[in-house]
């Protein structure tokens, strides 16, 4: 399954936070600066990692995908 998070200019710009699932960090919407130009929708680039794993709180609680994020990633390392 991938984890990837096109597509979500719209969900961005109606967030407070977002989270990255690639990095598990959690920054301001302000924060966010770049952006893929894909149709339909633009695609936010993580500003730590690069990377489209970027998800807002506008839909999700990203407290917690990042705590589970954290969790499975520890769990792997085992
Ligand atoms: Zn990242």
């Amino acid at each position: 399954m991938s984890k990837k998070t096109s597509h979500n200019f719209s969900v961005i710009k109606n967030s407070k936070r977002c989270c990255c699932t690639y990095c598990l960090r959690i920054f301001s919407v302000n924060e966010v600066v770049d952006w893929t130009d894909d149709e339909p929708e633009q695609t936010a680039l993580c500003p730590h990692c690069g990377l489209d794993f970027v998800l807002g709180d506008y839909n999700n609680d990203i407290e917690q995908i990042v705590r589970k994020a954290k969790y499975d990633k520890e769990k792997n390392n085992r």
